[in-house]
This record gives structure tokens, sequence and C-alpha cells, in this order.
């Protein structure tokens, strides 16, 4: 029997309107369309890949409130494509619309110390770490976990900006000025076989849906590769997808966030949540072509309070970012045959800047994937 429809769902024709005009902005756009539901961006630079997608366009700082304001009572729900929206912003508009994920699970993930705290707090594994305000509270937090460990700023860090790494008490000082004297944490630094992540939703009515662990592949502290299915047990795969889902109930999330896991190998195999974002994530993407429902529709499915997709996979696959002058393949990588090529409309070619992303599929379990993964926690 059909379950009763969660009676806040936004019907087709509703307009999402989404805070962040960058390459997720436009795919959550392209994932809209077959719903039925229309795209509002706010996004503060007019030239931007989710421009080209929407069916309306705000180019206005997100401090703007006369913008907001309109912007508001142009949508029926409001969400992100990227975390570092102010949080002032997201509470400007929750006061006029709904806004999922909520305010407070944004400014969760934009602190890094909030961010860990919170995932302790919900039994999740974390790195042990300390909050950092000043270069005294570095050293004693040196002397409380000892090293290696890797200092980042509290806020603003992506991509392993803001980061530094201490192997030595000597790296102190330096770590400190590397980071720019901001508050910080230090982490212990995670001796990981592998990075994995978990991309779940969690639905208006509270059901939850998570796909499959990816085994992530970062070059230059960017991602570079998403393998489907990770090439661990499927205890272990379980015990990622439980952890994701546990972290999303307990923030009473609405809508996709990406968990991000290091699994240490060897015979009781441990996962730390290293990261958790409030948005469709990059290591997501595969699920575009290797599912039926993509991580942008269900996160579309989510905040506008339908029914959750099912998550499960249809194909295995890599997924590869294209990141700077790789676009330019873009006419070999159409031709071959098991390519799924995704661009994003950036004009401007900038060493290390994602153009787009392709999504390699290969038949479900016939394992071309992990043939060429080599770690412990192989199954
Ligand atoms: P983050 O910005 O926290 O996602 O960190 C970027 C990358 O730095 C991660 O994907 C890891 O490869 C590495 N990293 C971050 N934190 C740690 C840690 N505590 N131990 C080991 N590696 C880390």
């Amino acid at each position: 029997m059909t379950p009763p429809l969660e009676p806040r769902a936004l019907p087709p024709g509703s307009v999402v309107g989404i805070l962040g005009g960058g390459q997720l902005g436009r795919m959550l756009a392209l994932a809209a369309a077959p719903l039925g539901l229309r795209c509002h961006v706010f996004t503060p630079s007019a030239a931007c890949p989710a421009a080209q997608a929407c069916d309306a366009l705000t180019v206005a700082a997100f401090d703007d409130t006369e913008a907001l304001a309109r912007f508001a009572s142009a949508v029926s729900v409001v969400t992100y494509e990227f975390e570092n929206v102010p949080a002032r912003t997201a509470e400007f508009l929750a006061a006029r619309v709904p806004v999922r994920p909520s305010p407070r699970a944004l400014a969760i993930c934009q602190d890094r110390f909030e961010e860990k705290s919170f995932l302790r707090s919900a039994g999740a594994a974390t790195a042990d770490f300390r909050a950092v305000d000043e270069l005294d509270g570095l050293h004693r937090a040196v002397a409380a976990i000892g090293l290696p460990a890797v200092l980042k700023t509290r806020r603003l860090g992506y991509d392993g900006k803001g980061q530094a790494a201490i192997r030595a008490d000597a790296d102190i000082a330096a770590g400190w000025a590397a980071i720019g004297q901001v508050p910080a944490i230090l982490e212990v630094f995670v001796a990981f076989d592998c990075e994995l992540s978990v991309i779940a939703a969690r639905g208006l009515d509270g059901d939850v849906a998570c796909y499959d662990p990816a085994l992530n592949v970062h070059e230059n502290h960017v991602l570079a590769r998403s393998t489907v299915p990770a090439p661990v047990t499927a205890a272990t795969a379980a015990a990622a997808r439980a952890i994701a889902a546990t972290i999303v109930r307990r923030l009473d999330y609405v809508g996709i966030m990406g968990v991000e896991l290091f699994l240490s190998g060897g015979a009781e195999p441990v996962l730390h949540v290293n990261e958790i974002a409030p948005r469709v994530h990059n290591s997501g993407h595969w699920t575009q072509d290797a599912c039926t429902v993509s991580q942008f529709e269900q996160h579309l499915r989510a905040v506008c309070g339908w029914p959750l997709g099912d998550p499960a996979r249809h194909h295995d696959v890599i997924m590869e970012n294209l990141l700077g002058a790789a676009a330019e393949r873009w006419r070999d990588i159409a031709a071959e045959p098991n390519a799924a090529l995704h661009l994003y409309g950036k004009d401007e070619v900038r060493a290390g800047r994602k153009m787009g992303h392709v999504n390699r599929l290969y038949p479900l379990g016939s394992g071309p994937p992990a043939r060429k993964l080599t770690f412990r926690d192989r199954p």
C-alpha cells in the first residue's frame, strides 16, 4: 500500500530556492526538471555554472536582506549547494520560508570543533581532537593528543586548505603561522588505509536512505576518483552506512549529507568520521548514472517532502573528476562506450579547477573498479 504523503510535500511546479550557483547547484537544477520542479538560484556571481540550468536567478550578496526577502517570497523551500553560506543568511530565510537542511545543521558543519563534538555526541568515532585558540593552546593540545597531528582552521577549510601537518614539536610555530593564527582544531593523524564516503539522505518524514560507500582517492588534496563498490567487506559497508544513518537521524536532518570516513584495516576495521557536508557531495556524483535516483534527485525529494527514492545501484562505477585541462579530453570521453560525461559549463580553465566529471559504468558485480585496489580490508 502506498504510504500517506507527507502533509508538507511540495507538488510539482513548486520552486526550490538554491543558495549558491556552482556545479552542485547546476546539477540540482538539472535533476529538478524531470520532477516538474523549478529552481531559483541565489548567487553572488552571475557567471556561474547553475545560471545556465536554472529557471530564475538572483544575483546578490548573501547579506543583501532586500534581495533575500524577495527570494524568500518567490520560492517554496530553500536549500544550499555549498556550506559556507553565512549562518545569518540561513536564519534570515528560515524566518520566512522552510530552509532544509536546517540552519542548525549548517552551523554545525561550518565549524570543525562543533562538527566533531556533535559527531562524538552522536556516538560516531572521530580522531581525538582539541580546540586551539592561540599558540600556547596548540602546545597544550600537542601535549594532550600527541604527534603526528593535523592542525585545521575551525571554519572555511576545504580540499586541504587551512590545514598544516604537525609531525614534530619543531613544526608547531610554523603550523600555527601557516593556518593564519585563527581558531583551529588539532586532530590526531589517522594512519588510515583508505577514505570512504557515504551519501545519506533523510526525508521530511524521517525516512533514511544511504547509498553504497564509495572509495575516494584524492590527488593534491582534491577528490580525483570515487569507486563503487568500495573494496570493503559487506560488514564494513554496512557499518559505514549505519554511522551515516545515525548522524542524519541525530541531527533531524532533511536532505543529502556527504559523510567522509577513514577506514583503518586490520582484524577489526575501524571507521573514523572525518567530515560531514550538509549538501550533495562530489563523491556522490556516481549516483547520477549508476542508480535509478541520483543524489541530486534524492536531495530534491527530501527537501520537497517527497518519498525518498531507492538508493540501490544498478552498475559498478568509477567517477573521475575532470580537473583543469583534463576536461579537454571531452571528445575521447564522449566516444567511450561506457562513459557518461558531465561538464559544468565553466569558460575559464584553471589548473585543478573542477570542470566536469565522468562516470564509467561496469556491469553490476563485474568487479573492474576493485581490481586495481590494494589494501587490507579486501573482502
Ligand atoms: P578535510 O579537509 O578534513 O577533508 O581533510 C582533507 C584531507 O586531509 C582528507 O581527505 C585526508 O586525506 C587528510 N586528513 C584530514 N584529516 C586527517 C587526519 N586526522 N588524519 C589523517 N589524514 C587526514
